[in-house]
């Protein structure tokens, strides 16, 4: 850090000194002793239909409409604390909650492999965001989805593909459309490869924070796919 920066970091400290977003601590964006507390979940779902499916393998029903092969949901939605994680991180454009974030998602991996025996990394996956269109992300100053994955990355030692899928419509963001089958039609060409002999041939695992219909991660499989990938796993934090 710059030396500029340190000092606006310092003020802002000095105004707006970081807290727990949940019980109002101070030191830390989330302390360990609420991290404790956010759920983990042990069960799965088909990303389509949400009936329960092992490993949230796609179903076969659904399998035609979504090309995502398996979905892992980190945690609850319903869970008040988690929901009030992500939308500080999401919206109040707090980029230290990726930490938190990430902390729950390596434990929820563990267990995977722990209690599972399911290893997500066997396939020796590239770890892959679901990208922001840049303008948008320029705007915000940080892509969420991107500081989870290449946090991820670093803890698990796994390679991190920032640049290979790229947003290329700013569109209305999914959060404010209701209906199904808009959200379907706002996703449809939205993503782009750009680095296909980068992930040609290999299993990608993609990672967001939130997953609603699934169209955003369905769109991006679609578009690895057709880029040659093999298998697209899907980790999100929360289902909303
Ligand atoms: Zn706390
Ligand atoms: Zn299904």
């Amino acid at each position: 850090m710059n030396y500029p920066q340190r000092i606006k970091n310092w003020l802002l400290d000095l105004v707006f000194p970081v807290r727990c977003v949940n019980c109002g601590k101070f030191g830390e964006y989330l302390c360990s002793g609420c991290l404790n507390q956010v759920p983990v979940r042990e069960n799965f779902e088909c990303i389509g239909c949400k009936q329960p499916a092992p490993l949230g393998q796609t179903c076969r029903f659904c399998q035609p409409e979504n090309p995502a092969d398996n979905l892992f949901v980190v945690s609850d939605y319903k869970s008040g604390l988690v929901q009030k994680i992500i939308k500080t991180f999401k919206f109040r454009f707090v980029a230290e909650l990726s930490n938190p974030l990430s902390r729950l998602a390596e434990k929820y991996i563990r267990r995977l492999q722990k209690r599972k025996g399911f290893n997500i990394f066997g396939g020796n996956p590239l770890l892959m965001p679901v990208p922001m269109h840049q303008r948008r992300e320029n705007w915000r100053g940080f892509n969420q989805s991107a500081l989870l994955a290449k946090s991820l990355a670093d803890k698990f030692q796994m390679e991190y593909a920032a640049g290979a899928l790229v947003k290329i419509k700013n569109k209305t963001p999914q959060t404010d459309i209701k209906e199904r089958t808009e959200r379907l039609a706002n996703q449809k060409g939205a993503f782009f490869c750009a680095e296909p002999e980068k992930v040609s041939g290999r299993a990608v695992l993609l990672i967001d924070d939130v997953c609603t219909t699934g169209a955003t991660l369905n769109e991006c499989a679609k578009v690895l796919k057709e880029n040659g990938v093999k298998n697209v796993m899907v980790l999100v934090i929360a289902r909303g």
